[in-house]
């Protein structure tokens, strides 16, 4: 039993009507990188490489940087491997980057802002990205933390102008694909400007709830607000969806809630294309896809978005 468990976690995973999502994992290492696959991962929606720079007591060096992005990308061999910038600020402080105290810290300086005002350690990344994906064409670059078109912009003529510099020294590079995570409320109303500059959406749903429903993640009293499965929440990334879909571009989900078997046809129904999940998660949602009529899951989507409760939505899945 075991064995055939194993086997199909291994199997690429259908609806029952045929309808292929992308099944992917979350890591932040090599030895993550190893276990994912072998737990049936397609591909890697999320690799949160701020934990490369909080395991050292000083910014990685370009090289070092190079070579974890491309030893994780040739674990992957061909299948897709999204590196995410560095995701520091909130509840991630770096040691050696110095930021002012912030009252509201989630609020404030963090994630892709925080490295448009340290271009240094920045461009540091980007430029090992860009060698990285000179040997693997499998990689493809994510910023998080976006909120306007305009930061969007900035972070993609930064990593244009490392490229250039790069080919000026004649140092191997290319440019990967881009995407961002949709995980400010103001990404969700700006999704269609945002989606004619990148490749693919990928939605923070951790942050985005905590952000649509102004209910800290870590807050015991206001727990109550802090689910994904909220009708507020659900609606976000149906309008996230939508546009990306509108502008021809795939969007994936990246934060827990992809995760739990529980969620899968909604999800799916929602249209989303691609679930990434720490890697233990696989097996059950590749289960629960096996199990799901797509067309039945998109009816019931459009129900459960109109729930006026949490209650009524989990009464629903
Ligand atoms: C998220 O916000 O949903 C997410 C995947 O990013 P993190 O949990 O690293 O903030
Ligand atoms: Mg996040």
């Amino acid at each position: 039993q075991r064995e055939q468990d194993q086997a199909l976690a291994m199997e690429k995973a259908k609806t029952q009507d045929g309808k292929l999502v992308d099944v992917f994992a979350n890591l932040a290492s090599v030895e993550d990188a190893e276990q994912a696959l072998a737990c049936g991962a397609e591909g890697v929606g999320l690799v949160r490489s701020e934990f490369l720079f909080m395991d050292s007591e000083k910014a990685p060096s370009e090289q070092s940087q190079y070579e974890f992005y491309s030893r994780i990308a040739g674990v992957f061999g061909e299948k897709p491997v999204i590196i995410r910038t560095l995701d520091i600020g909130g509840d991630k402080p770096l040691a050696y980057l110095q930021q002012g105290a912030e009252e509201n810290p989630f609020l404030g300086c963090r994630g892709l802002r925080l490295c448009l005002q340290n271009v240094d350690i920045f461009k540091l990344q980007l430029n090992a990205l860009l060698r990285a994906r000179a040997e693997h064409p499998n990689l493809q670059v994510m910023f998080p933390m976006v909120s306007t078109p305009d930061e969007l912009r900035q972070a993609k003529s930064l990593l244009e102008s490392c490229y250039q510099v790069l080919q000026h020294d004649g140092v191997p590079a290319a440019i990967p694909d881009i995407g961002i995570m949709i995980e400010v409320p103001a990404a969700v109303a700006n999704a269609k400007q945002l989606a004619k500059e990148v490749s693919f959406f990928s939605i923070g749903t951790n942050d985005l709830t905590q952000y649509v429903m102004a209910a800290d993640r870590g807050n015991d009293a206001v727990s109550y607000l802090v689910s994904a499965a909220q009708p507020a929440v659900l609606r976000m990334i149906e309008m996230a969806a939508q546009a990306a879909h509108d502008a021809g571009i795939t969007i994936g989900i990246c934060g827990e809630m992809a995760g739990d078997p529980k969620l899968t046809a909604t999800l799916i129904g929602l249209g989303i294309d691609e679930l990434s999940m720490s890697p233990i998660r696989i097996a059950g949602v590749k289960q629960a896809m096996r199990t799901t009529q797509s067309k039945h899951a998109a009816l019931k989507a459009k129900e459960i978005l109109n729930a006026e409760t949490l209650e009524q939505v989990l009464a629903m899945l």
